[in-house]
């Protein structure tokens, strides 16, 4: 069984990223600029941010947090995100999710620049996506890719099952890998028999948020597992959907949590970052 190690490999990236990062400031005078919009208490996010933002730093990205408290209202959102969409120093944008119910979030999603939008959740980078073109890929399922093309894991051809088909996991991962010519199943909680589907994968790849949901009897022998649940239990442990203990001994590879896909995020969203910088010097009128 090999141990699909993100936290090396998102490592690795960052560091040529930054390297990257300097040749493009000596090359264009311009910096990567990434803006963060964060709304409210949600200890998870303002973990995240703080991850992405410390990221930026390492990589050579100047990076800006806006943070607005729980009960602020949806328009004074939606005029920062229109005055970051208006701000030359800042090529990428995104709005930390989740977001407080009283908000609409396709709406705030809806107003981000499509040429900024770095997290891939605009409908128009969407929709490019799933055509198959050129575009910004939301960052976890692009992620997760990368993981596996530097682990040879070619998806060409392969059964591949994906359970959790949000926007910003399952749907995306499943479009990557229809692109890349896997046979995709998309599975979710309205799937009659789970197991049915995931045994006869050659790779799963799950998104839920629901621990222990993959349990060993639902893995064939020999497939890639792709854990991208992330879960805090009570005892403060983090962990992923899979049933790790007793479903890495039949694996061929797996990814472990932590340390696995969560990583990898963070380095394609500096990754977008510096692609959207690129277009901005390249193609400033996209
Ligand atoms: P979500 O709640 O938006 O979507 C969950 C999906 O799981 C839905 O499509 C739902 O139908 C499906 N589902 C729920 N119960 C199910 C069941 N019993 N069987 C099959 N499908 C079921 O969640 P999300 O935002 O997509 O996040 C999913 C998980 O991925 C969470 O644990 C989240 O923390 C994690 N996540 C990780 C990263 C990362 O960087 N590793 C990034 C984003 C999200």
């Amino acid at each position: 069984m090999r141990l699909l190690d993100g936290k090396a490999l998102a490592a690795t990236i960052t560091e040529r990223l930054a390297d990257e990062i300097e040749a493009f400031k000596a090359a264009h005078a311009v910096v990567p600029g990434l803006a963060v919009v964060l709304v409210g208490d949600d200890p998870a996010s303002h973990a995240y941010v703080k991850m992405k933002e410390s990221a930026c730093k390492r990589a050579g990205v100047y990076s800006v947090v806006h943070k607005f408290p729980e009960d602020t209202p949806h328009d004074r959102i939606r005029q920062t995100v229109e005055m970051i969409n208006d701000n030359p120093n800042l090529h990428g944008l995104l709005v930390q999710l989740p977001l407080p119910g009283h908000m609409d979030t396709l709406d705030l999603i809806d107003r981000i620049a499509p040429s900024k939008d770095v997290d891939g959740f605009h409908p128009f980078n969407f929709g490019k996506l799933f055509a198959g073109l050129e575009t910004f890929a939301p960052c976890t399922p692009l992620g997760v890719m990368r993981l596996l093309e530097e682990y040879d894991i070619d998806p060409k051809g392969k059964d591949a099952v994906v359970v959790g088909a949000s926007n910003i996991v399952g749907k995306p991962m499943a479009a990557l890998l229809l692109n890349a010519g896997a046979t995709v199943d998309i599975c979710h909680i309205f799937t009659r028999d789970l197991a049915e589907h995931t045994q006869k994968a050659d790779i799963v790849l799950v998104g839920v948020g629901k621990p222990g949901l993959i349990t060993a009897d639902m893995i064939r022998e020999g497939a890639v597992v792709i854990d991208i649940g992330i879960n805090r239990l009570e005892d403060g442990r983090l962990v992923g959907d899979v049933d790790y203990e007793a479903v890495a001994p039949k694996c061929s590879a797996i990814t472990p949590v932590p340390g696995g896909v969560g990583p990898m995020t963070i380095a394609m969203l500096l990754q977008n970052t510096l692609a959207a910088a690129r277009n901005f010097v390249t193609k400033p009128d996209a």
